[in-house]
């Protein structure tokens, strides 16, 4: 329920707030840029939650999504891709051979390779793709309303951008880095959960590793194409070629035919 700064509920000085402030730092909240008059108690109180929101939605190395805010991103998009039957593309991407960069060049030059990685994989997405750091050296994207007929073209452009990206770790030291990358759609008659979509896309990733690293791999898409004869054999004497009579008042769905 909303309330003004004028009618109070809450006065700031019973909160316990010195954690929330220190690690979302004082200035952030009294004094952002550009500066501002001195904030309201409701304010501050708002700038405190959403900087407390940022520090828990991103990865501290990167300022990618985490991987919290990522697993909500796919499950919000697996209700979209149900509603609005359009595909959605999930990659997960990991750079080859990463452990040899912190053993060979120590693990701050390793940090500065994935803030370049991400950096760079930032540029190849769209404003409505989510970017996040799934974990270590792990990547991931969920490309909303992407055409099956796209996907492998989509990941090999990011694939190639990596490849062609040298990353400068010191003054005379630049890395060539490559990634592999596994894909998985999630697909409007196949109701699918986070756990086995990530699953089928991190599928992918392995065999992209097996086959020798720096590929894409993504998913077959299960063939829909039914012809009149097998829909016959499937749905009994209630279908006609001219369609599904009143069948359709059982909203079935129609890629499923
Ligand atoms: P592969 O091609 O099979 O993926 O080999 P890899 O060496 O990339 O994979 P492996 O899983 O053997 O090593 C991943 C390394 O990533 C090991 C770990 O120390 C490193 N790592 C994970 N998180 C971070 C991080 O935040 N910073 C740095 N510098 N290294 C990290
Ligand atoms: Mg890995
Ligand atoms: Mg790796």
């Amino acid at each position: 329920m909303p309330h003004t700064a004028s009618s109070p509920i809450v006065d700031l000085r019973d909160l316990r707030l010195d954690t929330a402030i220190s690690l979302v730092g004082h200035d952030a909240v009294a004094h952002p840029a550009p500066p501002t008059p001195t904030p309201t108690p409701t304010q501050y109180l708002q700038r405190l939650i959403d900087g407390l929101c940022d520090l828990s939605l991103k990865d501290p190395l990167t300022g990618l999504a985490n991987r919290r805010h990522f697993q909500a991103v796919l499950e919000r998009e697996i209700d979209r891709v149900t509603r609005s039957g359009e595909a959605a593309l999930l990659l997960m991407l990991d750079i080859d051979r990463f452990k040899q960069v912190n053993d060979t060049y120590g693990h701050p030059a390793g940090d500065r390779v994935l803030q370049a990685v991400a950096r760079t994989l930032s540029e190849c997405v769209r404003p409505m793709d989510t970017l996040a750091r799934y974990g270590g050296e792990e990547f991931a994207v969920v490309l909303p309303a992407c055409q099956a007929a796209f996907g492998k073209a989509v990941a090999e452009r990011i694939r190639r951008t990596i490849a062609a990206t040298p990353v400068r770790i010191d003054s005379t030291t630049v890395l060539d880095i490559t990634i592999s990358i596994g894909g998985a759609y999630a697909l409007q008659w196949i109701r699918s959960t986070t756990p086995l979509w990530t699953d089928r896309a991190d599928h992918q990733l392995y065999q992209a590793k097996l086959d020798g690293r720096n590929r894409v791999c993504i998913e077959q898409q299960p063939d829909s194409t039914v012809t009149a004869e097998e829909k016959g054999m499937l749905f009994g004497p209630l279908y006609t070629p001219s369609g599904w009579g009143d069948l359709t008042a059982m909203n079935l769905n129609d890629s499923a035919h």
